[in-house]
């Protein structure tokens, strides 16, 4: 079967990567001259498969005005007279109850567990090179109330299958020394050993070098805007792009942030809405003030990756528009707390820093599987977690695609 997968980021690549090893013919579209280059580029590097809760939960109400008084909080919002913006905020206050984060909880950890094996397996069968680790990760909280609240939370992830310690504040230095000097500040964390890290940009890359160089070689159209779907009935008959036309008999969507405006004109309405995040990426100087397993400051919502011979930093959260453009302001405050936190480890003189789009839905599921055209789905809408979600994703719609049963449920995540 002729397959087109629109969209070359981390969502792209591994649906291309599942439907290629079933043995279709796959064609990618992608606008930039390279995969990966867009929201999968820089990203905080975190394959976080016991870390799913989403944005939107009980504890985050209260926050609310607080963080958008300050300059420096973690979430920012510059309303506009966008009704999907306010669409999507109504729709996230909604989600924040303990019902709703405890079922979409469950429904990441179904994910995202399916993703590590698919992982693990796809890392030892393939010849990828993204200075991937199994190193573990710590989430350090530095109040006392919330480091309780994630023991509590801790015991219900148990009973989904997470494996987690809580550790008081020796412990979490015993675990990363390079904390010793905010050991003061620190409550208390969870530590999850079964956490990896890697470079998801590297990913793709290393994806493309697969596809290309297996036998029936996946084709990549780059350069590529896709500019319609075009409708026959209730299937995709072809797509328009700035080229020329590409038919296929299956075409699955992972256009990141902008596949609502491809879907909008054929009366697809998913949920999404751009959340601005920033990354660092800096040149370890002093490899014992700096992190070995990946770190999550739970106050100020910022991670840590340990990637190669560099750190990455990732953080922020700004509903705010669909452009890319990083605002030096809040590239200053990820630099600041890199000071504050793992002081003389990095050399800021070679700093690199990014901005990009996370696809956030309201509730914090991705969007998967079927529409309402016989020939069309989506691997969409996986907001602070597409790296993690990828390969369970891209698996899904592969499954879907030759109309086998995915190898998990889809509750939670199909278009209504
Ligand atoms: C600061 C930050 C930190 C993050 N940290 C993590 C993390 O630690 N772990 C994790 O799991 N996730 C993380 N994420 C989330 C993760 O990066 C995203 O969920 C993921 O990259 C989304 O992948 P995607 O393929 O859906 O989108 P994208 O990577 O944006 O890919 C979509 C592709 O479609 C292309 N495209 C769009 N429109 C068109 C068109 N009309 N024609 C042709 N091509 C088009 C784009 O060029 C792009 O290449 C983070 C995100 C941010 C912003």
């Amino acid at each position: 079967m002729k397959v087109c997968v629109l969209g070359a980021g981390v969502a792209g690549m591994t649906s291309a990567y599942f439907l290629w090893r079933a043995g279709h013919e796959v064609t990618v579209i992608e606008r930039n001259a390279g995969v990966g280059l867009e929201t999968s580029y820089a990203n905080g590097g975190q394959l976080s498969y016991s870390y799913v809760a989403p944005l939107a939960g009980p504890g985050v109400l209260p926050k609310l005005p607080p963080w958008l008084m300050r300059r420096d909080s973690p979430l920012r919002f510059s309303p506009r007279l966008d009704f999907f913006q306010w669409r999507f905020c109504v729709q996230f206050v909604l989600a924040c109850t303990t019902a709703q984060s405890e079922e979409t909880t469950a429904r990441l950890l179904r994910l995202s567990f399916y993703s590590r094996r698919l992982m693990h397996e796809m890392v030892r069968n393939e010849q990828l090179d993204f200075d991937y680790v199994k190193n573990g990760k710590l989430v350090f909280y530095s109040d006392e109330a919330a480091y309780q609240g994630a023991v509590a939370t801790m015991d219900y992830q148990r009973s989904l299958g997470c494996e987690q310690q809580a550790l008081d504040r020796d412990g979490c230095v015993a675990i990363e020394p390079a904390l010793s000097h905010i050991a003061h500040e620190i409550a208390g964390g969870i530590y999850t050993p079964s956490e990896d890290a890697g470079d998801c940009y590297h990913f793709c890359t290393s994806l493309e070098r697969v596809m290309r160089e297996g036998p029936n070689p996946v084709k990549f159209e780059l350069d590529t805007q896709v500019t319609a779907l075009v409708r026959s009935g209730n299937s995709i008959a072809s797509v328009e792009t700035n080229r020329h036309p590409v038919a296929a008999d299956c075409y699955v969507v992972t256009l990141g942030t902008h596949s609502v405006f491809l879907l909008r004109p054929i009366g697809i309405d998913a949920p999404i809405y751009p959340l601005k995040g920033y990354s660092l990426t800096l040149p370890i100087e002093n490899a014992r003030a700096a992190p070995q397993v990946s770190i999550t400051d739970h106050k100020r919502k910022v991670v840590y990756a340990r990637l190669g011979e560099e750190l990455r930093v990732a953080g922020l959260a700004d509903i705010t528009n669909y452009r890319a453009d990083p605002d030096p302001a809040r590239t200053d405050v990820l630099a600041r707390q890199v000071r504050e936190t793992f002081p003389r480890s990095v050399d800021f003189g070679h700093m690199k820093t990014w901005c990009g789009l996370r696809p956030a839905t309201p509730k914090g599921t991705p969007v998967l599987g079927r529409t309402k055209y016989s020939n069309l789905l989506l691997n969409i809408g996986h907001g602070a977690l597409g790296f993690t979600l990828a390969c369970g994703c891209g698996k899904i719609v592969a499954d879907l695609a030759d109309g086998r049963a995915p190898g998990i449920s889809l509750d939670g995540f199909t278009l209504r």
